[in-house]
């Protein structure tokens, strides 16, 4: 027997094979039929302000998800070096034009942009605390990684709290084994100290974790 089903807009039944792929319906398959799909898409061609909202629509739910990959797999090796590649190459591609842009832009009004990146940093001092720690690991050429996504987990599965005094301040990035003594920028080696803490702990290696043991000597 032929599988299918039926079609969500015309309500006929239909074999898998007259509907386009969407890999993340269950079964595979957009709920309308491709008949139905086009004519949908020939209506919408046809009225250029629906046209315009559905763009920006699908502009924005595809922004959300490539951001949402990206930060899922910035420690997959395999893809760091692909988008490193991808990345170079699109530069290369707009290089010119893109400094010319910014130059123009930069000269006609200095003040929007600087303001603007100022406020982002204001407002997201997290993320900015963790490419802070990774930029720095960078440039000392240690090895490794870690996302905002990690370190925001890290931080609420001890409840926001400094491991050493217990208390819920502002935490500041620690490396457990520092990263003067060999230690790898990874998120097992990483645990959430308060300023102070963190200042008073200094160049030792000091665990303060209560159960993440077993993964430091997987490192
Ligand atoms: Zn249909
Ligand atoms: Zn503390």
């Amino acid at each position: 027997m032929t599988e299918g089903k039926v079609c969500k807009t015309c309500g006929a039944w239909k074999p898998f094979s007259e509907y386009y792929a969407r890999s993340e319906s269950r079964d595979g398959h957009r709920a309308t039929c491709k008949e139905c799909h086009e004519k949908r898409r020939e209506a919408l061609l046809q009225n250029p302000q629906r046209l315009e909202a559905y763009q920006e629509q699908h502009r924005v739910a595809s922004r959300k998800y490539s951001k949402r990959y990206r930060e899922e797999h910035c420690n997959d090796p395999e893809y760091k070096a692909k988008k490193k590649l991808a990345d170079r190459k699109h530069y290369e591609r707009v290089r010119d034009e893109w400094l010319a842009q910014q130059k123009q832009a930069y000269a006609q009004n200095p003040e929007p942009k600087r303001l603007q990146s100022r406020q982002w940093h204001r407002d997201n001092p997290t993320r900015v605390q963790v490419s802070h720690v990774n930029w720095k690991a960078e440039q000392r050429g240690t090895e490794g990684s870690f996302s905002y996504l990690e370190w925001v987990a890290l931080c609420e599965k001890y409840d926001n709290r400094c491991l050493c005094c217990g208390e819920q301040k502002p935490l500041t990035v620690d490396h457990v084994i520092p990263l003067s003594l060999g230690g790898p920028n990874v998120i097992a080696n990483v645990q959430p100290l308060c300023g102070i803490c963190n200042a008073k702990k200094g160049n030792r290696t000091i665990d303060y974790r209560p159960d993440d043991r077993k993964e430091m000597s997987a490192l």
